[in-house]
């Protein structure tokens, strides 16, 4: 059996190890448009920083045993009925590659919003390798003092942190009425104040209409508020499937373009499947698919893909959208639904926000972690939580705990019986996930003794 993979990153290489763990027989060929298997683009804010100096530090993995790895191989099209890939190959010479089964992980690709000057030299995007060595090289060699980054998402603020660690005067300009809308307003609130601490300008609410030259440099204008002008611009606006190759083919694709697959990454197409940030992902809580690019679901998914691509059953076990950054000192993590998500879902939401030391107050160092629980007013159930804290202080560890209580369908009362870690330095006996927790049922309990409350 021929198994053929197209994309060489995290959904791509997840399915070819997969696929080779399982069966050491069958012929395993993966083709990337790039020269960079499997490596981390997770990390090229950290290379930009310099906090990761060399770039070749950023590959997950450089050894795929057994494997026939294609760089610089572009599929072009894709013929099912005579299950052929055509490619064009490192010199421009066209070959037809053919399968038994394909898998296609061609991710995604970053938005380049349609505005006047967005195509100006001095506008750099930042989702590839060759992005990161264009941004870096211009830093390294011009030393620009000043950037504007258009787009307050997770990879807008770990640019901002990267560019301040570059020594550089860093606006951030956002369209959201706060910074990183994959969380509560009042919570991007506090990573604006945490940038503003670092000296970062926050313009958020402001929607970017054009980018001007201004001879040596460039400005970013809109919402009728004044140019704000930097050196370099960087656009971290949002990304969009790579899903071209997939749909010319017939796999059905979402109206947002991401292809359409089952629980098992199973395509409309037989024998092509299809895994990663060019895929509907299946959001455990709604029941429903929606897109959640991550490297983590892209890796889950094509664990899947490869495993039935060769004739197994595994089912995707769906997604959460959990997820962490990290800005400057903080930590900022989210899982499940916010509370206009879940409304959106049919949950009757109930949010509350409490503060909890991340260990016992007479240690050292103990600091406040602010916690969103999201839980239904019906049910009780846990539906999401969001977590701000000092980047040491478990952020991610606590998260991960209501991801986990998430995943397994948990009412926010039941988290107190779960037995946490507890030593004074490092937590409490109530962890703070769980007097969060607590918070929520008094909410709850309160809202529903209140005659209309309930
Ligand atoms: C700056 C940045 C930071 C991030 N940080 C995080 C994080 O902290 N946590 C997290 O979970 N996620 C993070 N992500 C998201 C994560 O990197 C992606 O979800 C993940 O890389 C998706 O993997 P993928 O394999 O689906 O696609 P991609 O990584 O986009 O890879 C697509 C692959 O397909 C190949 N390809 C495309 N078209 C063709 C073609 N026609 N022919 C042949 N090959 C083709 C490409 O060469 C590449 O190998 C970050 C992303 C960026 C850009």
């Amino acid at each position: 059996m021929k198994l053929l993979i197209i994309g060489g990153s995290d959904a791509g290489i997840a399915a070819a190890l997969r696929a080779r763990e399982l069966n050491n027989e069958i012929s395993i060929a993966l083709l990337l448009a790039d020269e960079f298997p499997n490596f981390s683009i997770c990390g090229l804010p950290f290379y930009v920083s310099g906090e990761t100096p060399n770039w070749r530090d950023l590959a997950h993995r450089t050894e795929f045993p057994n494997i026939e790895v294609l760089t610089n191989h572009t599929a072009t099209a894709i013929s099912p009925a005579e299950k052929i890939v055509h490619v064009t190959d490192s010199v421009g010479a066209e070959k037809r590659m053919a399968y038994d089964q394909l898998i296609i992980g061609t991710g995604a690709r970053p938005i380049v919003p349609d505005l006047p000057g967005v195509d100006h030299p001095l506008v750099f995007p930042l989702h590839t390798m060759h992005d990161s060595f264009r941004l870096h090289d211009r830093i390294t060699e011009k030393g620009p003092r000043s950037a504007v980054i258009v787009g307050s998402g997770y990879i807008g603020l770990e640019m901002a942190d990267a560019l301040v660690h570059r020594g550089l005067t860093v606006a951030l300009v956002g369209r959201s009425p706060a910074v990183l809308p994959t969380v509560e307003s009042k919570l991007g609130r506090l990573i604006e104040d945490e940038l503003r601490r670092n000296g970062v300008r926050v313009v958020s609410g402001t929607a970017v209409e054009r980018i001007t030259d201004t001879g040596g440099g460039i400005a970013v204008s809109g919402g009728g508020g004044a140019a704000i002008a930097g050196e370099i611009a960087v656009l971290a606006v949002g990304i969009r499937p790579n899903s071209e190759l997939g749909a010319a083919a017939g796999v059905h694709a979402s109206e947002n373009g991401a292809l359409c697959v089952n629980r098992h990454m199973r395509t409309n197409v037989e024998t092509i499947y299809a895994a990663g940030d060019c895929v509907e992902t299946w959001h455990r809580i709604l029941g429903a698919n929606t897109w959640l690019p991550l490297g983590t679901t892209a890796h889950k998914q094509g664990r899947v893909a490869g495993e039935n691509a060769i004739g197994g059953n595994r089912e995707f076990q769906g997604s959460l959208g959990t997820q962490v950054v990290k800005v400057f000192e903080l930590a900022v993590a989210r899982t499940g639904l916010r509370d206009a998500e879940a409304a959106a879902g049919g949950f009757d939401p109930l949010t509350t926000f409490s503060e909890h030391y991340d260990h016992k107050a007479y240690y050292p160092r103990a600091r406040k972690l602010v916690i969103a629980v999201t839980g239904d007013r019906g049910t009780g159930q846990l539906l999401g939580a969001q977590i701000v804290g000092h980047w040491q202080s478990g952020v991610a560890k606590r998260i991960d705990v209501f991801a986990s209580a998430l995943h397994h369908g948990m009412t926010v009362e039941a988290l107190n019986d779960l037995d946490l870690s507890y030593t004074p330095p490092l937590g409490s006996p109530w962890d703070a996930v769980q007097m969060a927790a607590q918070e929520w049922v008094r909410a709850f309990k309160s809202a529903a003794s209140t005659p209309g409350g309930g």
